[in-house]
């Protein structure tokens, strides 16, 4: 029970992938889980298995080892290539998602070294601004592909509202369906894949009464934490509290709420100005910087965040009575959980129930 410590619910999380996977299932779309914000954490990685997920995506070759160490059983696929690993990522993915023909030779090379054929999906750019080949580049970025030994041109795929918030509708789905079925008639192939996107693409996926050749999204935030991700909005019957950050009072004490002396640079270079709201109550809890995107936690409604240092989280406590040694759990934002979960000062603990 360390502090300050990320609970984790795996049971709500189970909940949402059973829940998620089964809507995207009934409109004939495969689902990626997407680990990367939880750093492949195996008890979350296993715990989207056992809701029938069977393909486990991450951006870092790292987590895919630390999931397939901890022996949790998923086709894995590996978000962002990078030439210079192309022999790790041969050995520990089985698909990759990529841009660049030279790093994709790379791959080509590494799989023929070591006897092994790899899955290529070909991202392409939409918008976003991201990664991605110019649809117009596509087609020969294809042919290029066929003809490299020891590896599988396996689909297509975009993302969108990644960079640039670029929302995935209806026609930027009909665009990257219609990629697909010119480059099965131009080469006479049969693509695996076509990968729509991500968690911003719910809304589009709820409303589409056709979703063309769309057969797969990568889920990630949608599944951790319950919700949308082009305005935030919670999804129905899903859970958005599966993760909670703990943290312990320290200080309690009325204080003024304008700092006095000669101001200047606080400890990350900022100038503050404070409003003088009179003396308030003020509490400090254990956590910083160090541990969590602050800005990112979601407090209890008698407290509001005032700000924090790298150890120090300050808190407008006059609504509220604490006590020195009280635990508080604030919720998580996407921001807060990739910090707490990317923190060793942070304990992650497991916790029951929904
Ligand atoms: C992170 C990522 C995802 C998952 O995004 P969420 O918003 O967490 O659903 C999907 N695809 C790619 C390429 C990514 O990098």
């Amino acid at each position: 029970m360390g502090i300050p410590r990320l609970e984790i619910c795996l049971d709500k999380i189970q909940h949402n992938a059973t829940a998620l996977a089964e809507r995207l299932s009934s409109r004939g779309i495969r689902t990626t889980a997407v680990t990367k914000a939880v750093c492949g954490d195996p008890a979350i990685a296993a715990a989207l298995v056992s809701s029938g997920i069977d393909l486990l995506a991450d951006s870092r070759l790292a987590n895919i080892a630390r999931m397939r160490q901890a022996k949790v059983q998923a086709e894995y696929v590996l978000l962002r290539t990078l030439a210079s690993e192309a022999d790790a990522v041969v050995e520990l993915a089985d698909v990759s998602l990529n841009s660049e023909l030279t790093v994709i030779g790379a791959l080509s090379s590494a799989a023929m070294a070591r006897g092994k054929h790899h899955k290529v999906i070909l991202m392409v750019e939409l918008g976003d601004l991201r990664e991605g080949l110019l649809p117009a580049e596509l087609f020969n970025a294809a042919a290029a592909v066929l003809q490299m030994p020891h590896i599988e041109l396996h689909g297509i795929g975009t993302n969108l509202a990644c960079f640039s918030g670029v929302r995935p509708d209806r026609d930027k789905m009909m665009q990257l369906s219609r990629l697909a079925t010119a480059i099965e008639h131009r080469f006479n192939i049969k693509l695996a894949v076509v990968s729509g996107g991500n968690s911003a693409n719910y809304d589009w996926l709820m409303g589409a009464s056709d979703t063309g050749r769309i057969n797969n999204l990568r889920i990630g935030e949608a599944l951790l934490l319950g919700c949308e991700t082009l305005q935030r909005r919670p999804i129905p019957g899903l859970y958005s509290d599966a993760f909670h950050f703990v943290t312990e009072v320290i200080e309690v004490k009325t204080k003024p709420s304008k700092p006095y002396g000669d101001i200047c640079q606080d400890s990350f270079g900022a100038v503050k100005r404070f409003e003088d709201r009179g003396r308030m109550r003020r509490a400090i809890l254990a956590g910083g910087r160090q541990d969590v995107a602050v800005d990112g936690l979601i407090a209890p409604h008698q407290i509001a965040i005032i700000g924090a240092s790298s150890d120090h989280i300050i808190c407008d406590a006059s609504q509220t009575s604490l006590n020195p040694g009280q635990t508080i759990s604030f919720g998580v934002t996407y921001r807060a959980l990739l910090a707490a979960m990317n923190s060793p000062y942070v304990a992650k603990t497991l916790v029951k129930g929904k």
